[in-house]
């Protein structure tokens, strides 16, 4: 486990573009916190070193963005906000078959409200307010709750 306090946004981002040249194919990856704790902040550092199209904007109201990318894996990237949703809703949304599919990337903000769609190996990235512009990220690959 491996954890890091970040001193700014553009620091946290620095640290998504790190974290997604590593990434294997058909990952997903869990992102928890609380309202702040930066989880978005992050995703739009992994988007936008895919080169994503912008904006960026959270999926809150839509539950689910979908962006094509060019890149050696991964061909999608699906930002899902779950805050609103269950395991029912989001298999309605074709959940099955996105992630059946090792070319998407599948990023998840909230994934404790859809904890019975979430696979195994899984990656999972915590989030923590230390201060106005300090946040502790701490990533694990077993989904403990
Ligand atoms: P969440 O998605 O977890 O609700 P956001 O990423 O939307 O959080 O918001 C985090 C807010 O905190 C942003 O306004 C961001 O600019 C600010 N912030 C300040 N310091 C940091 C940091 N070290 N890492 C990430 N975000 C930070
Ligand atoms: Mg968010």
């Amino acid at each position: 486990m491996k954890k890091i306090v970040t001193k700014s946004a553009d620091e946290t981002q620095s640290l998504a573009y790190d974290y997604t040249s590593k990434l294997e194919k058909g990952q997903v990856v869990c992102f928890q916190g609380d309202l702040g704790a930066g989880k978005t902040t992050f995703i739009q550092g992994i988007l936008s070193f895919l080169g994503a199209e912008k904006p960026y904007t959270s999926p809150t109201f839509v539950i689910m963005k979908k962006y094509s990318v060019e890149h050696a894996i991964i061909k999608n990237v699906y930002h899902i906000d779950a805050y609103r949703i269950d395991d029912q809703a989001l298999l309605e949304l074709g959940w099955d078959e996105i992630v059946k599919d090792d070319k998407n990337l599948v990023l998840v903000e909230w994934p404790e409200k859809i904890k019975n769609s979430i696979p195994e190996n899984s990656q999972l990235i915590k989030f923590k307010w230390v201060d106005e512009n300090s946040r502790k990220i701490i990533f694990s690959k077993i989904l403990n709750y």
